[in-house]
């Protein structure tokens, strides 16, 4: 795996005044072409900061780009600490660069200037990769394994970014001729039900097995559960496939249910897939998520193949009146109750005529809670042909994240029904 740092230079970013968007795509290109970024790092216009922190990234990078200070200011502090990190003797004219220096200028109606000319100047010590875009040419800085105890390449791009962008071409044809770089390949894996934390300490083993050119990242997602991402650096496409599919395999091993997908995905479309291979339909009773269940279920394309339909019924007066909630129970139990949300399940599936019903009761706040049942607390209705399960669960967010928490926990145990109960 070929490692490369990114470094930004120019007082202008430390201040906040330019946002640093080279590294981004800088980044992306690389990647791109097989090259993992391990580090970005922004440095002011000081001859010093420039070269100690080029020669520490040098060290431990086999490529770092460099962008930024190369205008025909500030007294090339950038061209002079390579001059000095490279162990330059003398100055060199490019002449392809000056040609085109000479070309933009002209076209601009300006005269050539002194400062014009010393862009072309650069440290006998580089390659130059011309600048089609602006004046200032790309240096390419190569130094043998003897400096760094590995092969390392430095790219000093311009700062203005299209030029830069410009330049990333030119640069990622000349890592490829240098570096052998392999593709990177990316294959996301949906979870739902653990928190990041527990998922994390189910799999340690697991992950801390992984080999040293395979990460994995934890993206979690209030609706759609943890998506964990595995990067494979190394080999070729085939190769990549094989190796990622055979670590996904161990990590189905260990994880089993609490994964609903192996590739990008939501939990709504998923639950609506298992659905629709069985030719199932469902129905929702929703009172706490006001909806949010139907919207996630109609979100998905050709949703109406499974979904019937959504009673919101926020008021206890549809919970009877409408889905015949008994008033005993509502009496009884109170609205956020499993006896309640059992009702309202077999309710709305009585009504809808719907293989499978889900109902939601619950407290999304930030007012309403008690001690009994405090804020973020939420009662959940699985209603089929075989009977009607209850759930709760308590969640501790905002009131927007509270809903679709409660609204995910509620697709999530329709998931666990199905699989459980349909033979697909
Ligand atoms: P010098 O730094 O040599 O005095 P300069 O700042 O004009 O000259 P560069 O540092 O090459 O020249 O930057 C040129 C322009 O590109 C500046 O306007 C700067 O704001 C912008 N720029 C520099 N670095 C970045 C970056 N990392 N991301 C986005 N824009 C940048
Ligand atoms: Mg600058």
């Amino acid at each position: 795996m070929i490692k490369a740092s990114i470094c930004t230079i120019g007082d202008e970013i430390l201040i906040g005044q330019t946002v640093d968007t080279n590294s981004s795509n800088i980044s992306r290109a690389l990647n791109g072409i097989g090259v993992k970024v391990g580090r970005m790092v922004s440095i002011a216009d000081s001859h010093d900061d420039i070269m100690g922190t080029l020669d520490a990234e040098l060290g431990r990078n086999d490529i770092v780009i460099v962008t930024g200070g190369l205008g025909p200011t500030k007294d090339d502090i950038t061209k002079k600490a390579l001059y000095d990190l490279s162990g330059a003797t003398s100055y060199k004219t490019d002449e392809s660069q000056l040609e085109i220096i000479h070309h933009i200028l002209s076209s601009r109606g300006l005269d050539l200037l002194e400062i014009n000319l010393a862009q072309a100047s650069v440290p006998n010590t580089c390659d130059v990769i011309t600048n089609r875009l602006g004046t200032a040419p790309v240096m390419v800085f190569r130094f043998p394994e003897s400096r760094y105890g590995h092969k390392a390449t430095l790219y000093s791009l311009p700062g203005v970014p299209y030029e830069a962008i410009g330049a990333m071409e030119d640069v990622l044809g000349d890592i490829r001729q240098n570096y052998r770089s392999g593709d990177i390949y990316h294959k996301n894996i949906m979870t739902f039900g653990l928190a990041e934390s527990a998922l994390s300490e189910l799999i340690e083993p697991w992950e801390n097995s992984l080999p040293e050119h395979v990460s994995l990242a934890y993206l979690p997602d209030p609706v759609n559960g943890v998506k964990l991402r595995l990067t494979s650096y190394l080999g070729d496409r085939n190769t990549q496939e094989a190796e990622i599919a055979g670590l996904t395999a161990s990590l189905r091993e260990i994880l089993g249910d609490y994964i609903y997908s192996e590739e990008e995905d939501s939990l709504a479309a998923c639950v609506g897939r298992l659905l629709e291979r069985a030719g199932k339909t469902v129905s929702c009773a929703e009172s706490c998520t006001g909806g949010t269940i139907a919207s996630l279920f109609t979100s998905v394309p050709g949703s109406s193949a499974y979904f019937l339909g959504s009673v919101t019924s926020y008021a206890n007066s549809v919970k009877t009146g409408v889905l015949g909630v008994p008033e005993e129970i509502l009496d009884e139990h109170g609205a956020v109750s499993s006896e309640t949300v059992a009702a309202m399940a077999e309710g709305v599936r009585r009504i809808t005529g719907s293989d499978y019903a889900v109902s939601t009761s619950g407290i999304a706040g930030p007012g309403g809670g008690s001690a009994e049942k405090p804020v973020g607390t939420v009662w959940v209705g699985v209603a089929s042909r075989s009977g009607v399960e209850t759930f709760t669960v308590r969640y501790s967010s905002d009131r927007k994240r509270n809903i679709e928490r409660f609204s995910a926990f509620t697709l999530n145990k329709l998931r666990i029904r199905l699989l459980n109960e349909l033979s697909l």
